[in-house]
């Protein structure tokens, strides 16, 4: 029904061009030419063009990092969906962490990209999750239920079941501590919840929930198995092909034994 999806979020690595068609081709390789889970790679834009070239011929598909939700006009630095859409694009990563904490990007603003990624037919990875300090002051439901109600607002069902969602606790963002399968699947079965409450139990059987903090080659597989977690957003493991390779294993080898 659900099937897997292993993306893997570069951030702003590497730094030149060659380094990028490297790690995208050793990924490439790595998994040849059919895969029973799906795999996306986000470089930096830059790296777009050159990453999309090396993975012709190859299941694989290619995310960018951000969009803005005007497709075109004075807006200095920002890229926007038809032009990721041209380049190749066939996902786009919204409302990191690192943006919504690091760069104030809001809600609403969440929902206007995730907007213009569906006009433009990208499938968006909108990314939830609690800080520490939340957590620890139990706010994670009300914190999600929040990122949730204002990033999706006004979307249809149908619209909703195209869309992915990254459940990422700020946390376990390239800390090395990540949330226990129990931790992580108890949220992810919240946020399922919440899906099926506003948009349906059917849709919300639809929808893609990753979960992503410090996803690695040793936790990969009890991650993965859990019911409600269909995927993984990797960062720092996605640098080096050989360990994302391996937690795409770790994915195939749960869904072989029939996760689906
Ligand atoms: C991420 O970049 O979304 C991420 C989860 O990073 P890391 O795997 O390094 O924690």
């Amino acid at each position: 029904m659900r099937t897997l999806l292993i993306a893997g979020n570069w951030k702003l690595n590497p730094t030149s061009t060659e380094a990028a068609a490297a790690l995208a081709d050793g990924v490439k390789n790595g998994l040849g030419p059919a895969t029973d889970v799906h795999v996306v790679l986000a470089p930096p834009f830059v790296f777009l063009n050159k990453v999309d070239q090396v993975l012709e011929g190859s299941p694989i598909g290619l995310a960018a990092q951000d969009l803005y939700w005007e497709s075109n006009g004075a807006f200095t630095g920002e890229v926007s969906g038809p032009m990721l859409v041209d380049v190749g694009c066939t996902h786009v990563v919204i409302g990191h962490s690192e943006r919504r904490h690091g760069m104030g990007e809001t809600d609403a603003q969440v929902n206007a990209k995730l907007k213009a990624a569906l006009a433009a037919k990208l499938i968006p990875i909108v990314c939830i999750g609690e800080t520490k300090d939340e957590r620890l002051g139990e706010k994670t439901e009300e914190v999600l239920l929040g990122q949730l109600t204002g990033s999706l607002a006004g979307l249809t069902a149908e619209e909703a079941a195209g869309v992915v969602l990254a459940y990422e606790p700020v946390w376990a963002i390239g800390t090395g501590l990540t949330a226990t399968p129990e931790q992580a699947q108890a949220v992810h079965a919240y946020i399922r919840g919440w899906l099926a409450q506003v948009f349906g139990e059917a849709t919300a059987a639809r929808v893609v929930v990753q979960y992503g903090g410090s996803v690695k080659p040793d936790n990969a597989a009890e991650l993965l198995a859990c019911p409600d977690i269909d995927g993984a957003l990797v960062g720092g493991a996605a640098l080096k092909a050989g360990d994302f390779l391996a937690i795409i294993k770790a994915g195939q080898d749960v869904t072989a034994r029939g996760k689906s």
